[in-house]
C-alpha cells in the first residue's frame, strides 16, 4: 500500500469516465488501465487522451498485476465472479453498492476540492481589485481592469461597464471586452423609460437573463447584432448611490449560478469603492491645477506646461508663442462696486479667455488679474491675429456691475514673445512678454503690443 494502490477500472462507461481525473491526480494510486469491451465508451477514449492504459478483456491486465484492486463498473456481478476466479488472483474486486459508494466518496472530495480552489481564486479577485483600490490607478484603466478580472473569473467571453453620467442624465460606455468594434459605436445612450437601464437601476440588484430570446422586452439593436444571449447585470452601488453597471455577455444561452452571482455582487462592491477613489484622486489632481474663481489653470501649473512645451519646441523645431494679459485699470472695478463685482469680472474676462482657446494651447490665471496663454507650435503673427480677436471680444462684452442695466465695458491689455524669435529659454521669453504688456500700458492699453 505504501507504493501505492494499483487499481483497474473495468466498465468504461460514464462513471468509470468521471473517475478517470480524479484518481489520475491522486499520488496514491497508480492506474493500472481502463477496460471497456466498447472501444468507444467515453472513459476509454478519456484514457487514451490521459495516457492511461487500455484494454478490452480485463484478464490482460489482471495476469501481469495480480494484486491489483478491480474497480467493477460495468454493473455486472458476473463479471466480479469472473476475476475473483482468475487462477492466481489475490486482489479484490469492488463492485455493485461498494462500488458506488467509493464513486460518490471520490466525487464529494473532488466537488470539495473544487470548492477550495474556487474559493482561493474568488479571494485572489477580491484582493486583486483591493490591491488597484490603494494604487493610484487612472479610472479608464481601472475600469478595464476590473472588467478583465470579472470575465476572467466567471469565464465569460464578452462585458462591458457604463457609467452613469449625473449632469448629462445619462450613460456611457466606460469599457468594453470581447465585442466587434461595432458594438462602442454606441458609446453614449439616454436612460429610456422603458429600457434595460432604468430596469437594472431600479432593481438595485443583480439582474440575471439566461435566455435573452425569451425577453423580447430586452431586446435592442446592439444586443441582437452582437448575437448576446445572456447577461448578467451588477449595478455599482456607492453610498446607497448607483454610479454604473457591470454587464456580463455571453453568446449561448447561461444560467448564471448563485455563486457567480454572489461573487459578483462582492466584487462589484470593492470596484465600485476604486473608482470612488479614483474619480476623488482625479479630482484632488484637477483641483491642485485649477484657479478656483476662474477655473483656468494656475500660475504652478501654467510655468511646468510652458516649460515642457519650450522642450518640445526646441526638440522639434516648432515656434511658440507667450501671451501675458492684464486687466486695465482694474482696481477701479474693485474700488467703485467692491470685491465681489471684481470677482465678477475675473470671471468674464476668463470666460473669453476659455472660448477663444484652440484644443492644444494652455490658458491659465497668471497671478490676481494677469492671464497667460501659450499659443503651441505658432508663430507670432498667428497668435497676434488671435489675440486681437479676443481683445475685441472682452472689449465688446457688456457687465452690468451697477445694475442699471447700461453694462459696463472692460479692457485687457496684452504682450506677445514668441520662441525661440524673441528668447531662449522660458524665463527671457516671460520676461519678453511682460514687457510687451507693459509697452501695451504704456501705449494707452486696450492693445496688443509684440516684444
Ligand atoms: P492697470 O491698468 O495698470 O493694470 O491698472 P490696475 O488697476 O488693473 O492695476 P493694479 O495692479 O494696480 O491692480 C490690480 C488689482 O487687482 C489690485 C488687486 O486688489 C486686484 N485683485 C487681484 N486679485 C484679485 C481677486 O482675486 N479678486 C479681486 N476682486 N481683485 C483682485
Ligand atoms: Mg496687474
Ligand atoms: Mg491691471
Amino acid at each position: 500500500m505504501k507504493r501505492g494502490t494499483n487499481i483497474l477500472i473495468v466498465g468504461a462507461g460514464k462513471g468509470g469516465a468521471s473517475l478517470l481525473p480524479i484518481l489520475c491526480e491522486d499520488k496514491k494510486v497508480k492506474l493500472l488501465g481502463v477496460v471497456d469491451k466498447d472501444a468507444n465508451a467515453p472513459g476509454i477514449k478519456l484514457a487514451k487522451r490521459l495516457k492511461i492504459p487500455v484494454a478490452s478483456d480485463y484478464k490482460e491486465i489482471i495476469q501481469k498485476e495480480r494484486s491489483a484492486l478491480i474497480l467493477n463498473l460495468t454493473g455486472k456481478p458476473d463479471v466480479s465472479k469472473d476475476i475473483r476466479g482468475m487462477s492466481g488472483f489475490n486482489g479484490e474486486v469492488i463492485d455493485g453498492e461498494s462500488a458506488k459508494f467509493i464513486w460518490n466518496m471520490l466525487k464529494e472530495r473532488e466537488k470539495k476540492e473544487k470548492d477550495f480552489r474556487r474559493n482561493i481564486m474568488e479571494q485572489e479577485a477580491l484582493n486583486e481589485i483591493g490591491v488597484m483600490l490603494l494604487s493610484a490607478i487612472k479610472i479608464d484603466e481601472l475600469l478595464d481592469a476590473i472588467l478583465k478580472s470579472a470575465l476572467e473569473k466567471t469565464g465569460s467571453p464578452a462585458g462591458s461597464i457604463a457609467m452613469i453620467d449625473e449632469e448629462k442624465n445619462d450613460m456611457y460606455l466606460a469599457a468594453v471586452r470581447g465585442f466587434s468594434p461595432k458594438f462602442s459605436t454606441v458609446a453614449r445612450w439616454k436612460i429610456r423609460d422603458s429600457g434595460m437601464t432604468l430596469y437594472i437601476i431600479n432593481h438595485r440588484n443583480p439582474v440575471v437573463i439566461s435566455d435573452i430570446s425569451k425577453e423580447p422586452a430586452f431586446h435592442n439593436p446592439v444586443i441582437l447584432s452582437e448575437g448576446i444571449m445572456a447577461i448578467m447585470a451588477i449595478p455599482l452601488v456607492a453610498n446607497d448611490k448607483i454610479c454604473g453597471i457591470l454587464y456580463i455577455d455571453d453568446f449561448k444561452p447561461r444560467k448564471f449560478t448563485v455563486r457567480e452571482v454572489k461573487f459578483l455582487r462582492l466584487m462589484a462592491v470593492n470596484a465600485t469603492l476604486a473608482i470612488e477613489k479614483a474619480r476623488l484622486m482625479e479630482k484632488i489632481e484637477q483641483m491642485a491645477i485649477t484657479d478656483e474663481l476662474t477655473g483656468l489653470y494656475n500660475h504652478r501649473f501654467f510655468v511646468k506646461s510652458l516649460e515642457e512645451e519650450i522642450e518640445r519646441a526646441r526638440r522639434y523645431n516648432h515656434h511658440l508663442s507667450l501671451m501675458m494679459s492684464d486687466i486695465d485699470h482694474f482696481k477701479k472695478y474693485n474700488d467703485t462696486y467692491g470685491h465681489l463685482k471684481g470677482d465678477q469680472v475675473l470671471k468674464m474676462v476668463s470666460g473669453v479667455l476659455k472660448e477663444h482657446t484652440r484644443k492644444g494651447d494652455i490658458v491659465a490665471r497668471y497671478g490676481g488679474e494677469e492671464f497667460a496663454k501659450v499659443f503651441v507650435e505658432t508663430e507670432k503673427g498667428e497668435a497676434v491675429n488671435a489675440v486681437e480677436r479676443m481683445r475685441e471680444a472682452v472689449e465688446k462684452f457688456r457687465l452690468d456691475l451697477d445694475e442699471t442695466g447700461l453694462g459696463s465695458t472692460v479692457t485687457i491689455s496684452i504682450g506677445i514673445a514668441s520662441f525661440p524669435g524673441d528668447a531662449e529659454n522660458m524665463n527671457d521669453l516671460i520676461e519678453k512678454a511682460d514687457n510687451a504688456l507693459y509697452k501695451a500700458k504704456g501705449e494707452g492699453r486696450n492693445r496688443v503690443c509684440v516684444a
